[in-house]
């Protein structure tokens, strides 16, 4: 115990671990541990941010995908999902509702839609920015050429997040079939840093055959990769998919995961994720108290959100009213933290 809490405080303090020392605190992880890791990764937080939250506006584009990954519930193989695409006009209507609920942020996100098509998206990016001059857009639509990156970048996308999904190669290729490579994805992360924009990666916790020495390798990646932004969330099955029986990931892993990544980087955007509030009622108030900053609400028409279903038991909070958010603000308020009206880019 005094050997894990000791690497914590030299966490704290040099930013990086070995691997081997990754590995000792995943492995000596328990209650006592959390609590010391969450008093020190809160305070971290709140030297940068003070008590904000920053809130994103998730709309989700598309749930057509090309890809066929074992955990997600919109994966082409599954027959099951209620197809659909929003038009630009339903876009830049989520846009303006969210706009007018103070939102400064609009996440765009949906999977690998070959009808989706790029210059469209583009032009829905160009749109946005010029509608609404003082927001960030980030787009989430999966792996594209440097040359589809680079277009989205010009028409005025300022953030992309694009999950490792896992750094051990093995692991990788334990939760994706043959088509897609780990090799692709880490060169897409590459490419979308090279363009300037603020980039996102992060990983499912308790995902399929993961374990500490996967946890080790995905910390020291982002340990070098120093994302701005770093999601991560509970591996949640879906009925529908080949991971359907295979358990959930934790509450408590991810928060711990959450207080080690706040450690590492005191000024990393890092969302207490959708996942994390569907495993326990409260998991978005927990994950700020372990050093999360971010909330990323659902901006999607209800019609979208339902059929947008990665993982079950997926909740439609949706943001169709201004009651909505008060109720984010009084969930917040309640452990001392109010939603900050502000793009919130990375400083
Ligand atoms: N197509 C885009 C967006 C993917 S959805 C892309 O490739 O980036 C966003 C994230 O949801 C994924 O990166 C994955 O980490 C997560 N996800 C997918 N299925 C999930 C599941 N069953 N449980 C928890 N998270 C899941």
């Amino acid at each position: 115990m005094k050997v894990a809490k000791a690497l914590i405080d030299q966490l704290e303090t040099t930013k990086v671990l070995t691997k081997e020392e990754w590995l000792y605190l995943l492995d000596h992880r328990n209650e006592s541990l959390s609590q010391y890791l969450f008093s020190h990764s809160r305070a971290a937080a709140q030297s940068v941010f003070g008590n904000d939250v920053y809130i994103r506006g998730l709309i989700e584009i598309s749930n057509f995908c090309k890809n066929n990954c074992y955990y997600c519930g919109i994966r082409r193989g599954n027959p099951g999902v209620n197809r659909y695409r929003l038009s630009q006009r339903e876009i830049l209507q989520c846009c303006l509702r969210g706009y007018d609920l103070g939102f400064r942020t609009f996440v765009l996100q949906g999977g690998e839609d070959p009808g989706f098509r790029d210059e469209d998206l583009a032009n829905t990016v160009r749109i946005i920015k010029e509608w609404f001059p003082n927001v960030a857009v980030t787009l989430s639509v999966g792996e594209k050429s440097r040359d589809v990156y680079q277009m989205f970048r010009e028409a005025g996308a300022d953030r992309y997040l694009l999950r490792h999904e896992t750094y051990l190669r093995s692991h990788y290729e334990s939760l994706h079939p043959n088509s897609m490579s780990w090799e692709r994805r880490i060169q897409c992360l590459e490419d979308l840093k090279s363009l300037g924009y603020q980039v996102g990666t992060g990983f499912m916790v308790g995902s399929p055959h993961q374990t500490n020495e996967c946890l080790a390798e995905d910390l020291l990646f982002i340990q070098r990769f120093s994302p701005q932004m770093v999601g991560i969330g509970p591996f949640i099955p879906h009925h529908q998919t080949p991971f359907a029986k295979e358990p959930a990931g934790t509450l408590d892993l991810t928060l711990f995961l959450l207080g080690v990544l706040r450690l590492m980087n005191p000024r990393l955007l890092l969302p207490a994720t959708t996942a994390l509030n569907t495993i326990a009622p409260q998991g978005r108030q927990m994950g700020i108290l372990a050093g999360a900053n971010v909330i990323m609400p659902n901006l999607s028409p209800e019609f979208a959100c339902k059929n947008y279903e990665l993982y079950d038991h997926k909740k439609y909070s949706g943001m169709e009213n201004a009651e909505a958010i008060e109720k984010i603000r009084n969930d917040l308020a309640k452990i001392g933290y109010e939603i900050k009206i502000s793009k919130g880019d990375f400083k």
